[in-house]
């Protein structure tokens, strides 16, 4: 049967990868997330696809956004690098008292939990739908897509998949 890879996008013969979510991945994909050569490599890997991806860091900052991701928020690696995720999509609560992860709507927010227990249990997450009011400069607009998230070495992964506002 053939699948489309999650990451990548490329049609893929399946084999019995076992149903994990890197399983739903290219043999090529599934080797760059798992064993990525260099920070450097990652990368080149991540800004080659086509959907939205950003780095976090263990403690919930992003450290890096791929290509798409940085077409998508019209910010470029500076504006991506070293921030809280809520500022990185103009989240319209990381603007409250207390920011990004200390509101008391951070505690619903679906991004902080999935990034969190991927973090901690390595565990992967695949399409969990997720929805943001964030900033644009016509106001705030909900934005709605599909969260998954992946572990690579010391990084966790958010693809962000189908996004409307
Ligand atoms: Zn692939």
């Amino acid at each position: 049967m053939n699948r489309i890879c999650v990451w990548c996008q490329r049609e893929w013969a399946d084999d019995d990868s076992p149903p994990i979510v890197t399983g739903m991945a290219c043999e090529t994909c599934r080797e760059e997330l798992l064993q990525p050569r260099t920070a450097q490599s990652l990368a080149d890997y991540l800004d080659r696809l086509k959907v939205p991806v950003l780095v976090m860091a263990d403690d919930v900052r992003v450290v890096g956004g791929n290509a798409a991701a940085r077409a998508l928020l019209g910010k470029d690696a500076a504006d991506i690098c070293g921030h809280l995720p809520g500022e990185v999509i103009e989240c319209a609560y990381a603007r409250l008292p207390g920011g990004c992860g200390n509101t008391e709507h951070c505690k619903a927010c679906t991004i902080r939990q999935l990034v969190t227990n991927t973090h901690l249990t390595g565990e992967s997450h695949h399409h969990v739908p997720a929805y943001q009011d964030i900033r644009l400069p016509g106001g705030v607009r909900e934005m709605r897509y599909l969260v998954s998230t992946e572990k690579v070495g010391p990084f966790v992964l958010l693809r962000m998949d189908e996004t409307s506002i």
